[in-house]
């Protein structure tokens, strides 16, 4: 029988709901504050009391627009906001201010890395505002809470096109897309709060058919390690089910992480009919050419340019670009190690690239492991770099100052006094073991005016050993040379 990956395509598309950094929400003057007292950050507008009008924010705008820029859509000249009808408890306006039919992007795409080292253009169809609903808390000793905090928060929509085939794929498009989000400032990113969340639109279809197959739609994974469990199980769970005879059909499943498994909503919570209408109480957005100029004006240097230009201008590898630039943080952090470098001036401006990301690969990204904010500072980084350059401590010793400097907040220069760690390059400190070495080893000594060259290397393993790994390398080697070659005369 032939392999069933093979026989079946997965079929891809997912939305993700991004919380967007504006001060106040879409359409009142409320914080967006999160973690507030519940029902603090309300007022008649976000709780849609009669007779109020909602106001839209129009940094949300901005900020939607710089996403739809970012990723190429197109922005027509007028969009409508949608009422979206539902009741729920915790929406008390009964409804949510949504885009539908006219939304404010359309068109757009990104490309993304596949693991084989590929890149895929994947489409983006849409990207549209809306605003966040309530939290309802279910507490088991008492009943259900309401808190409206999150009511009006501004959210922005971004929907894909079906073009994602497989959980990588999908995990490597949701990284581009909150690569994008943290690049422009607009998002946090955050999933395991909330402020990004994706929903995964999935189907099977026989390899080579053109046609889609019926999809179904996963919720609740908190983190891109859980949409690709998610979309993993649930392409298996519909090739199972065809393969047994079976229909996939149209609905909703909530994934459960605890379980490794992904189960269907109450029919009654996902029967939707959200009977959209336009909004009456908002006027049509209107985006001219000089307001798209303003917020083309205002993007910063997107992550793709800004690898180009680690390769191009800084003279990096591919590789090194791409860890670099793959966090906002990390890429600003590197630039900053380098600017200190490139002030000292000790050293090109290739080199100090160079050194700055090994520094800032290896190091730096190793102690924060996935955490934000750096252990040390770019400029105490650069200054300790600064110390190797100009050889006041030696490579070895670097390493050592910068565990050091992880948890104390001491002047590196300070430390390395107080903890011993300056290199010597006092020659005739550097004379005096050398000397030394070559008197107690005068075996290896004749050996090496034998010719056995490669005694060389012991020799100066030894002296470093008799100065405790503080001495000069390069000076070592240096002297050594120097009086090994006045034996041989
Ligand atoms: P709905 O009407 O259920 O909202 P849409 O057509 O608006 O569906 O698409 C919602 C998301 O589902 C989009 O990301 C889209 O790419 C994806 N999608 C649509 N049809 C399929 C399918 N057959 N298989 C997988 N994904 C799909
Ligand atoms: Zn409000
Ligand atoms: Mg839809």
């Amino acid at each position: 029988m032939k392999n069933l990956q093979e026989k079946y395509e997965p079929v891809i598309g997912l939305e993700v709901h991004a919380q967007m950094l504006t001060a106040s929400k879409a359409f009142c003057g409320c914080s967006t504050k999160f973690g507030g007292e519940p029902n603090t950050n309300v007022c008649p507008v976000c709780l849609g009391m009669p007779g109020t009008l909602p106001v839209l924010n129009a940094n949300l705008v901005e900020f939607i627009l710089r996403m739809g820029l970012a990723t190429g859509c197109a922005v027509p000249h007028r969009s409508v906001f949608a009422r979206k009808n539902y009741f729920y408890p915790d929406l008390p306006k009964g409804y949510q201010i949504s885009q539908y039919e006219a939304p404010i992007c359309v068109n757009g795409a990104v490309e993304i890395d596949r693991e084989d080292g590929s890149r895929k253009r994947v489409g983006i169809t849409r990207i549209h505002m809306e605003e966040d609903a309530g939290k309802s808390i279910h507490d088991a000793d008492v009943d259900t809470l309401v808190d409206v905090n999150r009511c009006g928060v501004p959210l922005i929509e971004i929907v894909s096109e079906p073009d994602l085939r497989t959980p990588g794929e999908a995990h490597a498009y949701l990284t581009r897309i909150r690569q994008l989000l943290t690049y422009l400032g607009i998002c946090d990113g955050n999933m395991e709060e909330g402020s990004l969340r994706c929903d995964a639109n999935v189907s099977v279809r026989p390899a080579g058919e053109k046609r889609l197959g019926t999809k179904t739609e996963v919720k609740n994974m908190n983190s891109f390690r859980n949409v690709e469990r998610a979309l993993a199980y649930e392409i298996n769970r519909q090739i199972q089910l065809i393969e047994d005879g079976g229909r996939v059909v149209q609905e909703t499943l909530l994934w459960d992480a605890g379980q490794n498994a992904a189960y269907p909503m109450r029919s009654k919570e996902e029967a939707h009919d959200y009977r959209y209408f336009p909004d009456p109480d908002l006027v049509p957005v209107v985006v001219d050419e000089a307001w798209l100029a303003r917020a083309r004006a205002s993007l910063p240097e997107l992550p793709a340019a800004r690898r180009d230009r680690f390769v191009g201008e800084l003279g990096l590898p591919r590789y090194d670009a791409d860890v670099l630039t793959a966090e906002k943080e990390t890429a600003d952090y590197f630039e900053s190690v380098v600017g200190v470098l490139n002030r000292l001036g000790l050293r090109s401006a290739a080199e100090n690239s160079k050194v700055s990301s090994n520094w800032v690969m290896t190091d730096v990204l190793r102690v924060m492991d996935g955490k934000t904010g750096a252990p040390v500072s770019a400029e105490r980084l650069g200054t300790l770099i600064g110390m190797i350059q100009d050889g006041t401590v030696s490579g070895t010793a670097a390493r050592q100052l910068f565990e050091k400097l992880c948890s104390d907040p001491g002047d590196p220069r300070g430390l390395v006094a107080m903890l011993g760690l300056a290199q010597v390059s006092d020659t005739s400190a550097i004379e005096q073991a050398v000397d030394e070495v070559l008197n107690l080893n005068a075996a290896q000594v004749e050996k090496y005016l034998g010719g056995n060259e490669k005694i060389f290397g012991f020799f100066v393993g030894e002296t470093m050993r008799r100065m405790k790994g503080k001495g000069n390398p390069k000076l070592i080697n240096d002297m050594m040379r120097e009086k090994l070659s006045r034996k041989r005369g």
